[in-house]
């Protein structure tokens, strides 16, 4: 029997092949691929005569097939399959490439629909080229004749084999049931559940499609709100280790530094310290520009959870973040050891990531062992990746837990923290979010709940402005030349690429294809070297340990250098296909460069120059910070599109809604608010209890 736990490979038609391809899109059940969602709807919906088609370029057509036949072209050996159809008002000609096996299907004399656009060649005049079909004895057309569902995709998988899989798996959707209590539905003229899943799919028409996203999209940021308020509503029931403020061994610790607090951050670190005291969990977003400094004021907190001698987390969204941070703040309490302050002590700091665990001296251990230490509290400071929430970790005595770029990481895996301090189950750490994420601030409260806020408003002083510049194709070459002068200088330069093809996930193939063009052709003589998120741990680490010693010239990365990484002697970045990414993310990569007193330089490498990419990309020159750009962003792509795509950067688990829906934010907000307020157990809503725990331990496994 059918059901959401089936997995892909018990459906008809899929083999290895399809699985493997569907694999790479995360769809392993049949549940997984009821909630793959199309991206955009083909407009094949009305049936036009071959006359029209001829005008109208783009369509469905109900015609005859004359004449069908395969033959091969004689240079490039492809299969073409060509047909003459016709209607009453006229006949065309249909030609596809490679689809040697349509000739078993399609039949002369038969009847069927043809989807698609007409080419205009001028060697073989009018034709439609790959059109979709369907006989017209089939009642439910799913590829013409209709609203066509396009999916997200990968280059060996076809639209038509998801469409034909997805329709296959249907029938589930009886069986979910509607967890959306009645009232709100009908307050808010929400369609039901299962037939918004049909419609999303297969939509009747345009209005259907509308009811079916509407209701989708409450859905999923009803979620979100009810996770929120069930997060709310167990930090304020618990308690927290109250820490106090040292404020001679702060001082000395600040005293320390190479450069002085701006004011900006000794304001904030005061704001942290203030909520840490208290007996209750502080509960703090920590914004400030990329660059700002909100590291040093995270350690500033940290300092004085340890002198109190209790534990603290750090969790950063990367590996080579997390192992920066390990680094960095290791030396940051080096100067402090052997002092003689009291409370002092040599701090025990350690790392974990999936692949790694690490003591204070760079010394490996095992993973179990860490564990252990962890568990009896003998490590003070733990800083990792997603591990620290994915590893069974227990922490006897965590009193603060921060997460670094906190717009990475979803709503729940912050709840999963704060679950995290082992015996002490009544005790909650206090909670330190930090993001340079250039949302508008209205939205980053409605989706992350009601943080306290801290902001960081101020930059280190001395920086120069970054020159951002646009490149176009025959700028190149000088563009490279530049390069080269400024590393002979002894600057160092990241190069980005962007993900072209969407199974290419991490990237591996376009990184590799860049580094081997510029370390052949373009800078033979300079060290390049290449990373990516598939390398293994040691190999990320000793590039990243390479390029901070200036061991290497060239780094050229995928986005996973995009946030939180600090090299102030790199000056340059290039962005290749610049367009192809979010402005927020572009704004969070250039913050890779300009961290130190030297000029830096972005250069936006464009494969589009069209107006409206100039347009967008001048804004990214033109914002003068993060927040600025946000705004800007959104009334250029308007509701809808911010931060629609992955590359923007931002992980909200959103599937389908947008953080510009304000509208249905706003009602979402209001509706958990209420129903929170009302009957906190839930107990009124079963339903809604049971969906809203799935979905914290479903983002618990991601
Ligand atoms: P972000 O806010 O993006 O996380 P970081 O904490 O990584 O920024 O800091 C960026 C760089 O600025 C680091 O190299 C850090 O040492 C340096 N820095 C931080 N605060 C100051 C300051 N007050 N004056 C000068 N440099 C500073
Ligand atoms: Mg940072």
């Amino acid at each position: 029997m059918l059901t959401f736990k089936t997995p892909i490979t018990d459906l008809t038609r899929v083999g290895k092949a399809i699985a493997c391809q569907m694999g790479k899109l995360e769809i392993k059940t049949a549940g997984n691929l009821l909630t793959h969602y199309p991206f955009r709807y083909d407009d094949y919906s009305k049936i036009l005569t071959i006359k029209d088609l001829k005008t109208k370029k783009t369509g469905t057509v109900k015609v005859k097939i004359n004449l069908i036949a395969n033959h091969r072209s004689p240079r490039k050996k492809m299969i073409i399959t060509e047909a003459i159809v016709s209607d009453q008002t006229d006949s065309l000609k249909v030609i596809w490439f490679n689809q040697g096996f349509l000739t078993r299907t399609l039949k002369s004399g038969q009847q069927v629909y043809l989807a698609g656009k007409i080419d205009d060649d001028n060697y073989y005049g009018l034709q439609l080229t790959n059109p979709s079909y369907e006989l017209c004895k089939d009642k439910n057309p799913i590829h013409t004749g209709r609203l066509v569902p396009i999916y997200p995709s990968t280059t060996k998988l076809s639209q038509k084999q998801i469409r034909f899989l997805t329709r296959q798996i249907l029938p589930l959707i009886q069986e979910i049931p509607d967890w959306l209590p009645r009232e709100i539905k009908i307050k808010y003229n929400l369609i039901s559940l299962s037939v918004a899943l049909e419609q999303i799919h297969f939509p009747q028409n345009k209005l259907w499609l509308e009811k079916a996203i509407h209701r989708l999209k409450f859905d999923e940021l009803f979620l979100i709100q009810s996770q929120n308020q069930l997060i709310r509503q167990r930090i304020k029931n618990r308690e927290a280790f109250p820490v106090k403020f040292k404020l001679k061994e702060t001082k000395k610790f600040v005293q320390n530094l190479d450069f002085k607090l701006t004011e900006a951050q000794r304001k904030t670190s005061w704001e942290i310290i203030n909520d840490i005291e208290k007996n209750f969990p502080m509960n703090r977003l920590l914004e400030g520009d990329v660059g700002s400094g909100k590291t040093i004021v995270a350690v500033i907190a940290i300092l004085n959870a340890l002198l109190n001698k209790y534990q603290a987390a750090y969790m950063a969204p990367t590996e080579i973040l997390a192992e920066q941070h390990f680094k960095n703040i290791i030396e940051l309490f080096t100067p402090l050891r052997d002092k003689s302050l009291t409370g002092f002590k040599n701090f025990k700091i350690a790392l974990l990531t999936r692949n790694n665990a690490k003591i204070n001296s760079g010394r490996k251990i095992k993973k179990t062992e860490l564990l252990k230490q962890l568990a009896l509290g003998k490590i003070d400071l733990i800083i990792g990746t997603h591990s620290l929430i994915q590893e069974k970790i227990k922490l006897k005595r965590l009193s603060l837990a921060i997460i670094d770029e906190q717009h990475r990481f979803g709503v729940t895996q912050r709840a999963k923290l704060i679950n995290q301090s082992g015996k002490e189950k009544t005790k909650s750490p206090h909670f330190l979010s930090m993001t340079a994420t250039p949302i508008p601030r209205s939205m980053a409260l409605t989706l992350y709940g009601d943080l306290d806020l801290s902001i960081i408003d101020q930059i280190p002083p001395g920086r120069k402005k970054i020159i951002t510049k646009i490149i176009k194709l025959d700028e190149i070459k000088q563009t490279y030349q530049f390069i080269k002068k400024e590393i002979s200088k002894g600057y160092q330069a990241f190069v980005v690429c962007p993900l072209i093809d969407p199974s290419d996930k991490l990237g591996v193939k376009s990184v590799k294809e860049e580094y081997e063009k510029l370390s052949k052709h373009i800078f033979p003589n300079l060290k390049i070297a290449l990373l990516h998120g598939k390398l293994k741990s040691e190999q990320k680490e000793k590039i990243m340990k390479d390029f901070n010693k200036n061991k290497i010239n060239i780094l050229v990365s995928t986005t996973v250098i995009e946030v939180g990484i600090d090299i102030p002697n790199a000056s340059i970045i290039v962005i290749k296909g610049a367009e192809r990414f979010g402005l927020a993310q572009l704004y969070q990569l250039r913050g890779r460069i300009g961290r130190s007193q030297n000029q830096s330089y972005c250069f936006l490498f464009v494969e589009n120059e069209g107006e409206k990419v100039q347009k967008r990309l001048q804004t990214l020159l033109q914002a003068k910070n993060g927040f600025e750009l946000a705004e800007r962003d959104l009334e250029l792509r308007g509701p809808g599109e911010i931060f629609s795509t992955e590359q923007s950067g931002f992980s909200t688990n959103l599937k389908i809604a947008r953080l510009s829906d304000f509208k249905i934010i706003k009602e979402t907000r209001e509706t958990a608010n209420l129903i929170f307020k009302q009957d906190f157990k839930l107990k009124k809503y079963p339903l809604l209890e049971k969906k809203i725990n799935e979905s914290i331990k479903i983002t618990h496994l991601e």
